[in-house]
């Protein structure tokens, strides 16, 4: 049995992963494909203390990675199908057999909100996508629209600039959500127009992406613009299928904890972006998924 399972590896559970494997808890990280998270989408960090300069996303996570390894921490590529949590026993069925863990912090983390209007599912992969990183490259001189207001629509309609020759930057009110500094290199930006007070109604084309019809949200107008490209990055959905019916979440569907992390289950834990909280951040998940470790130490020593 192990002492800790933790699920996910983007920085909560890279950090929950490190603090354990230092405390000699026999812990297993386990992660669909291979850890980072959704950071590894982000071209460059540069709020993430201690990188002036900013670092990669791809790098800051291959270094959190191999540092929580250094200290013994074992990572496994598991589907996991299935998850069975009570205060007495706790077990996760995965697509390579069933495990049982005496704790278990919970860090999948969160998944690009989808626009839900017509044409979105059938372009995406051909025109619309949610990672700017990715797929931006493939748009040189060519013509963009970014749906959203947040960190990421802005933050990412900056990083367009480097290929696209305009970005078109929809949002539905008269003023953005984004970090003052953001908006504030967005306005300066030649290349971006803001759309305000407008929201996407279709997309259309044939084999890719030709053209957005949108909709003014005051005026009720309805026009056209032709683009290449649609990025969409209006916020994100907990990935909370596991913990449905098991846990207490919000009305959002984020889990909620008490301050050490605890969720409504003695001796399951969450941490990072999955969970409740006001801002969603490196260094949030980072900070929690350092508690979330320590508590689940104290959870078993009192065990015993
Ligand atoms: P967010 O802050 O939730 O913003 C989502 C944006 O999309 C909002 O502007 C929202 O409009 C808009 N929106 C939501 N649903 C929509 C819909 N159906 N149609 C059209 N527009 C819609 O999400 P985020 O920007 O992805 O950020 C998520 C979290 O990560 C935040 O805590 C953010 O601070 C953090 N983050 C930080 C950084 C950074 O610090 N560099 C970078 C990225 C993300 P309204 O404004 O009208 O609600």
């Amino acid at each position: 049995m192990e002492d800790l399972i933790i699920i996910g590896g983007g920085p909560a559970g890279l950090t929950a992963g490190l603090y354990a494997a230092r405390s000699r808890l026999k812990t297993l990280l386990m992660e669909r494909l291979s850890p980072g998270g959704q950071v590894l989408l982000t071209d460059t960090v540069e709020n993430y203390p201690g990188f002036p300069e900013g670092i990669s996303g791809f790098e800051l996570m291959d270094r959190m990675r191999r540092q929580a390894e250094n200290f013994g921490l074992e990572v496994q590529s598991r589907d996991i199908i299935q998850l069975l949590l009570s205060p007495d026993k706790k077990e996760v069925v995965t697509d390579k057999g069933r495990l049982e863990t005496r704790s278990l912090i919970l860090t999948m983390g969160a998944t690009p909100r989808k626009l839900a209007i017509d044409g979105e599912k059938r372009l995406t992969g051909k025109g619309v996508s949610y990672c700017a990183t990715c797929d931006g490259p493939f748009y040189r001189d060519r013509e963009v629209v970014v749906i959203g207001g947040g960190d990421t629509a802005v933050e990412e309609a900056l990083y367009l600039t480097r290929f696209a020759k305009k970005v078109h930057l929809v949002h539905r009110r008269d003023e953005l959500r984004a970090a003052r500094l953001l908006q504030e290199r967005a306005f300066a930006q030649e290349k971006i127009t803001i759309v305000w007070d407008t929201i996407p109604t279709r997309v259309l084309g044939n084999t890719g992406v030709e053209a957005i019809e949108l909709k003014n949200v005051k005026s009720g107008d309805v026009s056209r613009l032709e683009v290449d490209g649609v990025f969409v990055f209006i916020g994100y959905n907990p990935n909370n299928e596991l913990v449905k019916g098991l846990l207490e979440l919000d009305s959002a569907g984020f889990v909620t904890t008490d301050n050490d992390m605890q969720t409504s289950v003695p001796g399951v834990f969450a941490a990072g972006d999955i969970r409740s909280k006001l801002l969603r951040q490196i260094s949030t998940a980072v900070g929690e998924g350092a508690t979330a470790a320590f508590a689940a130490e104290r959870y078993l020593e009192n065990m015993t």
